[in-house]
């Protein structure tokens, strides 16, 4: 099958809520490498209000407490149906407010606990401390193996059971600035605390997502034609091991 004749459907979930530092970066990354190597795209955004459906790949962004108490309850009320499409090989990828309510809550300082989809083993809970700077990670499933990014986060989230960090950090703070641990993947499902917008500066994590939506939809694994990254890893290398 040509990736001309490829398709993949991506949903964007409450973007005027949740999209703090450009996270929306993201999605355009998604779309262009895709229609770079001309994989055809439906792309739908998710609002309060809307019913969310079937998709290969749905992202989430980042936000204040305030944005993510009003996301939750849409959510969190349709919580099933997310887990279901985790279950079918659904790719999620969601940045730190987003991320926080991929596990079972998020606890904000003197405020009820926000209750999320459970799509991982993972809670967090609102720290003293606000981590903010440049991160870099390593990781054990990318080639090259460093995710790079920027963090903004009071939140300190704790991994369980079958949910695995996406890495280990080697700048930054990363879930909670005391395991070393950033992000967490569980099947399809990954987190990270890494704004920037995280993609663009990471193509190699682009193609992974976009290969593993591929193969949801066709139930088989589908090489991606290299695209020339060169600036984006120049993008990458001039963060690697930079705090600020
Ligand atoms: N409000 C959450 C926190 O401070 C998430 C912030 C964010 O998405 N950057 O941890």
């Amino acid at each position: 099958m040509s990736e001309r004749e490829l398709k993949i459907s991506i949903a964007h979930l409450y973007p005027k809520l949740l999209n703090l530092y450009g996270d929306i970066g993201n999605i355009i990354t998604l779309k262009q490498r895709c229609l770079w190597r001309g994989i055809d795209v439906e792309f739908e955004q998710i609002n309060i209000g809307d019913k969310i459906k079937e998709h290969d790949l749905y992202f989430i962004g980042g936000g204040q407490d305030k944005q993510q108490e009003e996301v939750q309850a849409e959510l969190y009320s349709q919580k099933q149906e997310l887990q279901s499409q985790l279950n079918d090989g659904a790719v999620f990828l969601g940045i730190c407010g987003g991320y926080q309510l991929f596990g079972h809550y998020y606890q904000p300082h003197g405020k009820d606990k926000l209750k999320g989809i459970s799509i991982m083993d993972a809670y967090t809970v609102a720290g003293d401390t606000r981590f903010i700077g440049n991160v870099t990670v390593k990781t054990d499933f990318l080639s090259p193996s460093t995710l790079v990014g920027f963090e903004n986060h009071s939140g300190l989230t704790y991994l369980q059971g079958e949910t695995k960090p996406l890495g280990v950090v080697s700048v930054g703070n990363g879930n909670n600035g005391r395991d070393g641990f950033e992000g967490g993947r569980y099947l399809n499902a990954f987190g990270t605390y890494l704004h920037g917008s995280l993609l663009p500066k990471n193509p190699h994590f682009a193609d992974y997502l976009i290969s593993l939506a591929l193969e949801k939809r066709y139930g088989k694994k589908i090489d991606l034609e290299p695209l020339d990254d060169s600036f984006e890893f120049a993008a990458h290398s001039s963060v690697i091991g930079k705090p600020y």
